[in-house]
């Protein structure tokens, strides 16, 4: 089967592109090699397959293991909205384990690393600051390369978020990460928490609430990549009514919620290099990339910058190869520009992933 792809293809000057035994390529193939086998036009709005690089299909919320049918289920619901990459940004289960031919490839970030009850109950493998370095090498070790380190959380005792972690700490464990070959990306809503990640050279902050200006630049300056996560973040006020005996954290994500949108568009002009990411797990058939997309759009982020950053722009970020001659192709198209009407993320006219059409 050969594809014909036609229209308007993101990322790439090229004007059309074919798909022949799974592989991209951009010079039109010998039709009559290629025998009697049929031609499959396919026109529209193109991109090189999306990265979501924070959805956790291999984490779970209980003591009790994942079964592995469970994790394809999450990457198959993936792989039909056109989702060719992933990065899992914590989970106990590497989603490799349920990995097949049509579905996305995996970035494992290993677990969760978080303090003593300082994360949400069995997500985490839980650590003391002395240990930082050595469990950041620990989850490296069963990774694709990046960790995940929760930067801060709600403190009972004190009843306000603050920053899990001494910046010495942090310092030592991305030295070590580093120096490993691997990166770090931190969780982080908090203020308080930005400074010492920026000192450490943390190389990813997810979520970013609570950047200022100058902090916002400075990561722009050292190509630090920021996931906004702007469908998690609208659930701040949900997080305050949960939080009642906690006024002080409760004011804080209520304030945060206020500026949503000033500073996502503060994130947008400070240059942010931004990557997408949906932070569903379980519930990725209700929510998911699709999603995220529309609620970054919705809250005015430009929609060419929402989508470059969820595909080519993304995967260039993370070294992942896009629009590759010769490479199993990546694709999704959309009949509507996503551009325009970002709505239209939600039904691609048509999906290959790793080479293997989906629909
Ligand atoms: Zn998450």
């Amino acid at each position: 089967m050969i594809v014909h792809l036609t229209g308007t293809l993101r990322g790439t000057d090229r004007s059309e592109a074919w798909i022949v035994d799974g592989r991209l390529s951009f010079t039109r193939p010998d039709v009559d090699s290629a025998g009697s086998r049929a031609v499959r036009e396919v026109s529209g709005y193109a991109y090189p397959g999306l990265l979501d690089v924070h959805t956790h299909p291999g984490l779970r919320r209980s003591p009790e293991a994942l079964e592995t049918s469970e994790i394809r289920r999450r990457l198959e619901i993936l792989a039909r909205i056109g989702v060719s990459d992933v990065r899992d940004s914590g989970g106990q289960h590497d989603p490799n384990v349920a990995w097949e031919p049509g579905l996305p490839r995996v970035i494992h970030c290993g677990q969760h690393i978080a303090r003593y009850r300082r994360y949400e109950r069995y997500l985490a493998t839980e650590t003391e600051p002395a240990d930082l370095p050595a469990e950041a090498l620990r989850q490296l070790a069963v990774s694709g390369g990046w960790i995940k380190v929760v930067g801060d959380w709600i403190d009972r005792e004190v009843g306000d978020m603050t920053p899990l972690w001494p910046r010495a700490a942090l310092k030592d464990a991305v030295a070590a990460v580093h120096e490993a070959g691997g990166k770090v990306t931190v969780h982080a809503f908090a203020r308080e928490t930005i400074d010492d990640l920026l000192e450490a050279g943390v190389d990813g902050i997810e979520h970013g609430t609570g950047m200022t200006r100058d902090h916002l630049l400075e990561a722009a300056a050292r190509g630090i990549l920021i996931t906004p996560t702007v469908r998690q973040i609208r659930r701040f006020p949900e997080f305050a009514a949960s939080a009642t005996k906690y006024p002080a954290y409760q004011q804080r994500m209520l304030a945060m919620d206020a500026q949503r949108r000033e500073h996502l568009a503060l994130m947008v002009d400070t240059g942010t290099h931004f990557l997408m990411g949906s932070d569903s797990a379980e519930d990725v058939g209700e929510t998911n990339l699709t999603d995220e997309l529309i609620c970054a759009v919705e809250d005015g982020m430009p929609a060419d910058v929402v989508m470059a950053a969820a595909s080519y722009d993304g995967k260039r970020r993370l070294g992942l190869p896009f629009w590759a001659e010769g490479a199993p192709a990546d694709v999704v198209v959309y009949l509507d520009d996503p551009e325009e009407n970002i709505a239209t993320v939600r039904t691609p006219a048509a999906v290959f992933i790793g080479g293997h059409a989906i629909s």
